[in-house]
């Protein structure tokens, strides 16, 4: 859920340059009849997406949408690597997955999938950097039941950049600490990102990734809240807060390890003490 810039790319040089490929390798002339087409849809690829309900699978003729759907192979296996290699290093902001925000992003996602959106198989602007886990959940959906879009796009759709958190943590102290992800709609988030938002939130089983890696982290730092706790006063707050700024600094105020610190620093339980309930300190 963080924005990304597209890759600097020339789609019209690179569908010609794998439709000859296939022509003079494969002796397949259709990609290479379908290339007006193609340009055509390349055109209006940002209003389709946009589109209230978004884009439907365009209906080609016999065995053309299969013949577009197969460049998506040449852009992954064969010779086209510069595009593949552009969207993930360079079209991401800080080499994460635009999708979750949290591991680092590996692979190329078909925004719009490639089973039924031939015609973008190897257009930059459909494709976005990804990571394995949110790869394997995304699969080809992108519509829910209700026509609403699944995912935010991250080329298109913006979201707040200012420091006020649209991720929040909430914690709960039972036998152990629990911290609970959710959205809030703060000022800036419209009511049709909002709900693309929730969508993609649970769609990827974010809320659940997020409590695993935040419980995780709160861990491995149980050791140091000892420490700082033990010295008194508003020690362990302070230990927080500094961490805190570190690491939205680094990853953003809606990285669930900043918004997993803002609630352990909010909370008087936590850092009364509430923080033993991660368990003793590690034996020297
Ligand atoms: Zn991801």
């Amino acid at each position: 859920m963080i924005g990304a810039t597209k890759p600097n790319s020339d789609d019209a040089a690179n569908y010609a340059h794998v439709a000859a490929h296939r022509k003079k390798n494969y002796g397949e002339s259709l990609p290479v009849r379908l290339t007006p087409q193609v340009m055509i849809h390349y055109g209006s690829y940002g209003s389709r997406v946009m589109a209230a309900g978004g884009p439907q699978p365009h209906k080609f003729g016999a065995g053309e949408h299969d013949a577009l759907k197969e460049n998506a192979n040449f852009l992954t296996h064969v010779q086209f690597s510069d595009l593949r290699r552009d969207v993930i290093s360079a079209a991401v902001q800080k080499g994460r997955c635009a999708y979750c925000n949290q591991h680092d992003a590996g692979q190329v996602d078909h925004y719009l999938p490639k089973s039924k959106f031939g015609e973008y198989s190897i257009y930059s602007e459909n494709l976005v950097p990804i990571c394995s886990i949110c790869n394997l959940k995304k699969l080809n959906r992108y519509k829910c039941e209700k026509g609403e879009r699944l995912f935010l796009h991250p080329y298109f759709d913006r979201l707040p950049s200012g420091s006020v958190p649209f991720v929040k943590a909430t914690l709960t102290f039972a036998k152990s600490v629990i911290i609970k992800f959710e959205l809030v709609q703060i000022p800036g988030i419209g009511n049709d990102i909002w709900k693309i938002l929730r969508n993609q939130f649970e769609a990827l089983g974010l809320p659940a990734r997020y409590t695993l890696d935040a419980t995780r982290e709160m861990q491995s730092m149980k050791d140091a809240f000892y420490v700082y706790y033990s010295r008194g006063g508003d020690t362990l707050v302070d230990y927080i807060q500094v961490q805190l700024g570190t690491k939205s600094n680094a990853f953003g105020p809606n990285h669930w390890l900043p918004v997993m610190l803002k609630a352990i620093a909010e909370s008087k339980e936590f850092c009364s003490g509430g923080f033993k309930k991660l368990g003793p300190p590690t034996p020297i």
